[in-house]
């Protein structure tokens, strides 16, 4: 037997992405080979066994090997072990719903349905109208039996036979969504269908007597209860892969096969309690009308694959299952998580036109993306885009970004095992400056906290998170969080017009201590030797604090960015999650919007620009009042560039 230490360099450890392509690895390999860390050994070929073992970046490990290839397959995957890997392939991107529905934005006045609408999570943007497919696989219903000792060879074979069937499926599947963005997610599920450990469970539960399909189900539940008792909230997700693929097997062994959203006829909505990664991955997504689901959030896999199609969603919808079952259209408004089942005439056809029209709108629209947005008296304002990753950047430009007015970097710290190094950070805000170069790239510092935790920062449970620890509160308490994203920025800055921007500022002290450690990092760097630029900084005025105190404030920055969002809830004390206050929460209400004008007066003696970053910038109805109040600045979501450009053109 071959062994040999090395430490663990790949970014993040072996988890999931990374555990997949280190098992690929290890089975071309005709060696054994076992993976060892703190006493405990793993089969290097199984992906699960892997993923429970925790292996950690920085981790010693020892690789053993026996066979006729020992020493290759050692020295290959000792190689993979102690490559750092920075980017990583397949991380789950997109960006979650900002939680502000377009609620009240003209064109969604009334939202999907005014007879009898529902509310649930805004998932994914745009209106649906059509028939319904409901999608409720049966609950699995198997007998036990113990079997006869002179029937368990011949039931493994038929274990094996049923998990060849489920991987060459799953690998036709991986093959149709070749280069999509959920191709990853089928090579996931295909890893665990193939993978020994499972399949070796399974088969020890028939030795002792199980039936297959009990034995599949008791494996698999094992296995994931295994998962989900994991700190690490990508390992627990896994759960929920396992639990699909082994219904997956037991069906196979039943002969059965589960209802498929493949079904689905063209134009049609999906409602269902829950739909799994698995059923909607390498679907031919661009057919289906909408999706409507009692269970899901705004950042759940699915959402993410929702966004990524352009299928609007309403998730999390607070329905009875037999209202779902018993409707046979649905319409639904996915910017503001309405949902209308068998909506009446009136709805019917005032939704059919808002869609027709809103194509039409759409194409017409495209035609302002390249103009210069300026008043009729010659004011130019900026339209910016507020993009959440790189993936954005086609979109925006295409739209006729005048660069990005807000980067929420928060999306590059969630769901990661911890946060991103100074490294990947500059590489990330330096492609977006380059991207949009000579145009300014205004990159928000991180603003997690509240409901929206990250992994690697310990965050208190707290009873009123957004009234909580949260963004720049944290920044300033964890320097080990903030500095390498400040260091970040300021490098990243020699690459492009790359500007600073702070939020959930409340009080004077923070900008003052955020400048110093912008100072400190440079020194820093100046030390080091390494090229670094000087950003403007500027802060989100999205407290009712930092509006009363814009006087001080605007001698602290060189801009403001108003968060509509923020403000119009801590203006009005009024969630902006929660449905029941939205009609407070209004960024048009008289009290926000004298909010707003006091910090443009404030803005406008000290000499300092202001843009409006929350959802209201791109609101055809209050751009004329921003503009009229000295705004020269607005970022919005690339969709909805256009029809700003085209408003602005007309004032
Ligand atoms: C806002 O509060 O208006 C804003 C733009 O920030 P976020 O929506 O990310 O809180
Ligand atoms: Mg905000």
């Amino acid at each position: 037997m071959l062994e040999r230490k090395a430490v663990v360099r790949v970014r993040e450890g072996l988890h999931a992405r990374p555990a997949t392509e280190f098992v690929k690895l290890a089975r071309r390999f005709s060696a054994d080979v076992e993976i060892v860390r703190g006493g405990k050994g793993a089969n290097a070929k199984s992906a699960v066994k892997l993923m429970l073992l925790g292996v950690k970046e920085s981790d010693e490990i020892v690789l053993r090997a026996e066979g006729p290839d020992a020493s290759e397959a050692i020295e290959a995957l000792s190689n993979f072990v102690e490559m750092e890997q920075l980017n990583e392939p397949g991380a789950r991107t997109g960006a979650p719903a900002s939680g502000a529905p377009a609620a009240g934005a003209p064109d969604a006045a009334g939202g999907a349905a005014d007879s009898a609408s529902l509310r649930g999570i805004p998932a994914s943007e745009g209106e649906a109208l059509g028939p319904t497919f409901a999608f409720f696989p049966a609950a699995l219903e198997a007998p036990r039996r113990a079997l006869a000792a002179s029937e368990v060879e011949e039931e493994i074979a038929r274990l094996m036979r049923a998990l060849g069937a489920l991987g060459a499926e799953l690998a036709e599947r991986g093959r149709a969504a070749a280069g999509a963005e959920d191709s990853l997610i089928v090579e996931a599920l295909g890893e665990i269908a193939r993978d020994v450990e499972l399949a070796q469970r399974i088969e020890a539960r028939i030795r002792a007597g199980q039936d297959a399909v009990w034995a599949a189900c008791d494996a698999g539940e094992a296995l994931a209860s295994e998962f989900a008792g994991l700190a690490d909230p990508y390992l627990r997700a896994r759960a929920e892969d396992i639990r699909a693929v082994t219904r997956r097997i037991a069906l196979a062994l039943l002969g059965k096969s589960d209802a498929s959203l493949a079904d689905a006829p063209d134009g049609a909505v999906i409602v269902a309690e829950e739909v799994s990664a698995f059923d909607l991955a390498g679907l031919a997504l661009d057919r289906i009308a909408g999706l409507v689901c009692i269970k899901g959030g705004a950042t759940s896999h699915v959402a993410i694959i929702a966004r990524a199609y352009g299928v609007p969603a309403v998730l999390g919808l607070d329905v009875e299952v037999s209202r779902m079952r018993a409707a046979r259209v649905v319409a639904l408004d996915g910017a503001a998580g309405e949902v209308a089942f068998d909506p009446d005439a009136a709805t019917t056809q005032r939704l059919r036109a808002r869609i027709e029209a809103g194509a039409r709108q759409k194409a017409a629209l495209q035609a302002y993306a390249r103009i210069e947005p300026r008043t009729r008296d010659g004011r130019l304002i900026e339209v910016a885009a507020n993009i959440g990753s790189l993936k954005e950047i086609d979109a925006a430009r295409t739209a006729g970004a005048m660069g990005v007015g807000l980067f929420r970097t928060e999306f590059l710290f969630m769901e990661r095992r911890r946060p991103p190094g100074e490294d990947e950070q500059t590489e990330v805000y330096g492609r977006l400056a380059e991207a949009f170069a000579p145009w300014p790239v205004i990159v928000r510092t991180l603003d997690i906290g509240g409901d929206k935790p990250a992994p690697g920062i310990d965050f208190p449970r707290e009873d009123n998170p957004f009234l909580g620890w949260r963004g720049v509160r944290m920044c300033l308490d964890r320097p080990d969080v903030f500095k390498p994203q400040l260091r970040a920025l300021l490098r990243a800055s020699v690459r492009g017009n790359v500007k600073v921007m702070s939020p959930m500022i409340a009080e004077i002290e923070e900008v003052r201590r955020v400048k110093q450690l912008i100072d400190e990092c440079r020194a820093e760097l100046a030390a080091e030797g390494v090229p670094h630029g000087a950003p403007d900084f500027g802060i989100m005025v999205e407290t009712p604090a930092a509006a009363l105190l814009a006087r001080e404030l605007a001698r602290e920055v060189t801009f403001f960015s108003i968060g509509t969002n923020d403000l119009s809830q801590y203006v009005m004390a009024a969630d902006r999650l929660n449905p029941r206050v939205a009609h407070l929460n209004r960024p048009d209400h008289p009290a926000v919007l004298k909010a707003i004008k006091m910090v443009c007066d404030s803005a406008r003696e000290a000499g300092v620009w202001v843009g409006i970053c929350g959802e209201a910038a791109a609101r055809p109805d209050l751009i004329p009042t921003f503009v009229a109040m000295g705004v020269s600045e607005l970022s919005m979501s690339a969709a909805s560039i256009p029809r700003a450009k085209k408003c602005i053109a007309e004032i």
